[in-house]
């Protein structure tokens, strides 16, 4: 038996989390294969060799072009009968969610989600899974296969091997129930700047940026390192920023190489969503603020005489 990692793409490019899952799996599964659907998928198929994957199972078919999870699941049913996989892990997204949960439902295997972690343990796959509001991890497991996880975006990063794999086309035989919904539309959120996945320095506003305007600090700073801007759920819910920018529990993990966070209190809440970042500065007038307990260097002071400061040293650094 198997482990299959479903590789989601956006355009032709594999998502970080998928790649971040499959560098996962290769460390703990013999032989992983990865499995791309869509249309015109050959070619980005033909690329997951070099991430670890032994064997890339590719369906391409206009059936699959829309990003909706009834033909997809017809499509992996189809791959854990034929080619005997009993694990198959997910990077969590909206596609990605609905194609487990119907492909849970199909099989009657075993679905853990919103897993962080996962591991083996004489030779039985454990997750490892936030609860209480993110306040514990707990162990889970499976008790019927095919085995499925969906895993947290941002929780492994992605792991160049160099090699190559086979790709192998799969059967496109897809139901007439699964051609029951269709794609209507599809609308792009507005964006105010980079996204934050995948972003290597993020520059973080929270509520202590004192108004909407206070963001312009944030993506200034931002702008001078080549990062993106990210906020909290409390700015969020003011309406000051985006809910694409919101990294926590109810909005998006994040794991870049820095991390610099203004104003923000670091809320348990908050910190699930960036605890795997490399380095955390936080800047924070409050002495005794949570982020404190947690960040690698610790600014006690006045964001808005020190961010500017910080903003300005960067841009001489970078043309000095
Ligand atoms: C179920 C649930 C889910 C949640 N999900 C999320 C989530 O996904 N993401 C998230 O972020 N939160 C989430 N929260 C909310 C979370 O608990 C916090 O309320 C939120 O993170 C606080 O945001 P903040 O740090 O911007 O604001 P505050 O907690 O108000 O902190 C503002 C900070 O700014 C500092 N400050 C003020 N003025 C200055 C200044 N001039 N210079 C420097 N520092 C200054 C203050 O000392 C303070 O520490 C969730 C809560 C619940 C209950």
């Amino acid at each position: 038996m198997g482990a299959l990692v479903y590789v989601e793409h956006h355009g032709s490019a594999p998502v970080k989390a998928s790649l971040g899952v499959l560098a996962k799996a290769v460390k703990l599964f013999p032989d992983v294969a990865a499995i791309v659907c869509g249309s015109g998928v050959r070619e980005l198929a033909g690329t997951l060799g070099a991430y670890g994957a032994a064997t890339v199972y590719v369906a391409d078919d206009e059936a699959l072009s829309a990003p909706l999870p009834q033909p997809r699941v017809d499509v992996l049913e189809r791959v854990l009968a034929d080619h005997g996989v009993d694990t198959v892990l997910f990077g969590s997204s909206v596609l990605a969610t609905d194609v487990a949960a119907g492909l849970a439902a199909r099989t009657g295997g075993g679905l853990n989600w919103d897993l962080v972690d996962l591991r083996l343990e004489n030779g039985r796959l454990v997750g490892t899974r936030p609860a209480l509001q993110d306040s514990v991890y707990v162990d889970v497991g499976w008790k019927t296969a095919p085995r499925l996880a969906l895993v947290r975006s941002g929780s492994f990063e992605p792991a160049q091997t160099g090699g190559s794999a086979p790709v192998v086309d799969v059967p496109v035989e897809v139901s007439e129930f699964s051609r029951a919904a269709t794609l209507a539309g599809h609308e792009s959120a507005e964006s105010s700047g980079p996204a934050i996945e995948g972003a290597e320095v993020i520059v973080a506003g929270g509520r202590g940026l004192g108004s909407p305007d206070g963001f312009r600090l944030c993506e200034e700073l931002a702008g001078a390192l080549g990062g993106a801007v990210a906020s909290t759920r409390a700015v969020v819910d003011s309406g000051w920023y985006p809910y694409s920018t919101q990294v926590g529990q109810t909005g998006k993990t994040v794991a870049p190489k820095l991390y610099v966070a203004c104003g923000i209190s670091g809320a348990i809440q908050h910190k699930v969503g960036m605890q795997g970042s490399g380095t955390i500065v936080a800047i924070n007038k409050d002495r005794n603020a949570p982020i404190f307990d947690y960040c690698d260097l610790g600014i006690v002071g006045d964001l808005h005489a020190i961010v500017p400061r910080l903003t300005e040293l960067v841009r001489q650094r970078k043309t000095g």
